[in-house]
């Protein structure tokens, strides 16, 4: 990796940090270390508690417990203007009267930098996110997408150790954000700045991250590496927020796990659970075949009650006694084409299913 900060600096600790308003909790207990030079998104529901996290780690927000570090220096208390951050909000912040070029140039010229250094540093970020024609430029005189590509530049053109960026995208339309998403990655390898992240759109989020804290109620639910997440969520709100699943309900039986039908539920060994858990298996683990010949154990026996077809894939809805599982299959010529009424047998790979805590 190439980077411009020789020096590992970005390193960010958050130790049992809450944020109250009133008697209401807006952040919870929230602990985690992020590594110089990681990715980490905040992701969950409108609410979360994403953005004050966010602003408690900025200096805009100071935590009623807990603490802070930068570099194992504490910044709990220290104001926003000298914890020496960059900050990208949604709706870009440029201003108005001053040129592309010079919004870029600004926390330089704050920072009292020399003119030469300034030319020069303004330069280079301008080339960096493609925006050096546009130097010139107002702001209003910019798409969405150009502005945000600025803001970026000025957020991180006085090379500070993180950077944090406050649901970025979101004012784009789905293309442009695509678009730019790759652009932060690039500058995300390219500059090894730690990066915190916030969203609320998953694919965002595993796309982008070396980690993601999925956030609901003020809590981090889990942090992990987007793969683990999505594979391994640690409870039904992670799973479910993260997207298509299925949970079955189950009841221990002679050292394994049966179904309301009372048939085996293949599952690998899960979660220590109190009570009965639930079977998490996503749709396009769920493997699908016509009820010829014998079953076997960890075949259960359904039938198609809905089919809704998007292009490459049709979702099946396949209904288990009073249950029903969604189960994706992939529209390949010569797949078998599954009608709603068909008989089926649906199973599954023990080590694709995860048992979770039922609630
Ligand atoms: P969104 O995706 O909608 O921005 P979020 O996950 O970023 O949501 P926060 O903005 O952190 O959520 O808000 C968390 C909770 O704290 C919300 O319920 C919000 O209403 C509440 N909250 C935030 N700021 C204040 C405030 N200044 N006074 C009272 N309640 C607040």
């Amino acid at each position: 990796m190439t980077t411009d900060t020789p020096a590992l600096l970005g390193q960010v600790s958050l130790k049992g940090v809450s944020r109250h308003y009133g008697t209401f909790v807006a952040v919870d207990d929230v602990s985690m270390d992020i590594a110089p030079g990681e990715f980490i998104s905040f992701l969950g529901p409108s609410g979360s508690g994403k953005t004050t996290t966010l602003m408690m780690v900025a200096g805009f927000e100071i935590p009623d417990r807990g603490a802070i570090t930068l570099d194992g220096k504490d910044i709990t208390r220290l104001p926003a203007h000298r914890r020496e951050l960059g900050i990208i909000f949604q709706n870009y912040a440029l201003f108005p009267h001053m040129t592309v070029a010079e919004n870029v140039a600004y926390p330089l010229r704050m920072r009292r930098a020399g003119r030469s250094a300034i030319a020069e540093r303004v330069a280079r970020m301008l080339d960096l996110v493609q925006l050096a024609p546009f130097a010139d430029r107002y702001p209003s005189q910019l798409s969405g997408g150009q502005q945000q590509r600025v803001a970026i530049a000025r957020a991180l053109v006085f090379d500070p150790p993180v950077l944090l960026l406050d649901e970025p995208l979101g004012a784009l339309d789905k293309k442009l954000r695509q678009h730019l998403q790759e652009e932060i990655r690039f500058l995300h390898r390219r500059m090894g700045k730690t990066m915190i992240y916030v969203t609320h759109d998953q694919d965002e989020a595993l796309a982008m991250s070396d980690r993601i804290a999925v956030m609901s109620a003020g809590r981090v639910h889990q942090l992990a590496a987007p793969e683990e997440i999505y594979r391994h969520p640690t409870d039904r709100f992670v799973a479910s927020f993260m997207g298509e699943s299925n949970f079955i309900r189950v009841t221990r039986a002679d050292g394994g796990f049966r179904n309301a039908q009372g048939q085996p539920v293949p599952v690998a060994a899960g979660a220590d659970t109190a009570g009965d858990p639930v079977v998490f298996v996503r749709p396009e683990n769920i493997r699908i075949e016509p009820p010829e010949g014998a079953g076997g154990p960890g075949r259960l026996d359904g039938r198609i009650e809905d089919l809704t077809y998007v292009g490459d894939s049709s979702m099946l809805s396949v209904g288990i006694g009073s249950e029903r599982l969604s189960v994706k299959v992939l529209n390949r010529s010569g797949s078998t084409a599954w009608q709603i009424g068909d008989r089926c047998r649906v199973f599954w790979d023990p080590d694709d299913a995860l048992l979770l805590p039922d609630g």
